[in-house]
């Protein structure tokens, strides 16, 4: 899409002009450029999340201004390590230990590897203690680098979690995997929805929820029916919910 950058400079310019905020209809409607699908149109205004701050809360995005610790590919530096630390509050993102009464330490982790295309952005970091993060190299090894940069840039939210679930196929998915996955490139409001969906597409899938010894629950998913994706799920999906036959 050539135009995609001017359309993305165009929805700043709109939005900074609304400090209260925006509905996707009202977005639409106050744009210049005619810009087909609405679905197409919140995928844009998530792409510019990795540059700006875009917060989607109530219904309306809001503009609160360019990052100032732009989500690029570099390392992660001292400024978003801070932000990141700060936003765990001392207790394990995965686990829920915490540093004061477990006496664990925090390290800020990718969520998708940066070696699969994970970026270096504030919605993909995390604080996991280093037992965690070590759990979670070790279920990542069982995922094969090649095939996961492949899965991280399928533009479809429903076909990168039905790939995920089948490429692990015959043993459980924790959910904050699923989650990852989900907003790799794409940052998703409700990632949960996006995956029961796929049930309309032919996909079954089971759950189980397990408790951690810190007392948090783990959500884990399994592919128990396997079925290819047809080439437009959102469309096939809305087909299937409306009951039109
Ligand atoms: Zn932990």
């Amino acid at each position: 899409m050539a135009d995609k950058k001017k359309l993305h400079d165009q929805i700043v310019e709109v939005l900074k002009k609304y400090p209260n905020g925006l509905s996707i209809h009202e977005l639409r409607e106050k744009l210049p450029s005619d810009i087909g699908a609405q679905a197409e149109l919140n995928k844009r205004v998530r792409e510019l999340r990795y540059k700006h701050a875009i917060p989607y809360e109530n219904g309306k995005y809001y503009y609160r201004g360019k990052r100032s610790v732009p989500l690029d590919n570099q390392g992660i530096n001292s400024k978003l390590r801070a932000a990141v630390l700060n936003m765990a509050h001392g207790r394990c993102q995965m686990c829920g230990r915490t540093v004061a009464e477990d006496g664990i330490k925090l390290e800020v982790d990718h969520k998708v590897p940066h070696n699969w295309g994970g970026p270096t952005a504030i919605e993909n970091l995390w604080a996991i203690c280093s037992l965690c993060n070590s759990g979670k190299r070790d279920f990542f090894k069982s995922f094969d680098d090649e095939e996961m940069k492949k899965l991280v840039a399928i533009e479809n939210v429903h076909a990168r979690l039905a790939e995920v679930l089948r490429l692990h196929q015959g043993s459980p998915v924790p959910s904050w995997f699923l989650e990852f996955v989900a907003n790799v490139n794409d940052f998703q409001e409700d990632w949960q929805r996006r995956l029961r969906e796929l049930r309309s597409l032919g996909i079954e899938y089971s759950f189980k929820k397990t408790k951690l010894p810190s007392g948090k629950v783990q959500t884990t998913y399994k592919l128990e029916k396997w079925k290819d994706l047809p080439a437009n799920p959102r469309a096939e999906i809305k087909r299937v919910e409306s009951g039109v036959d």
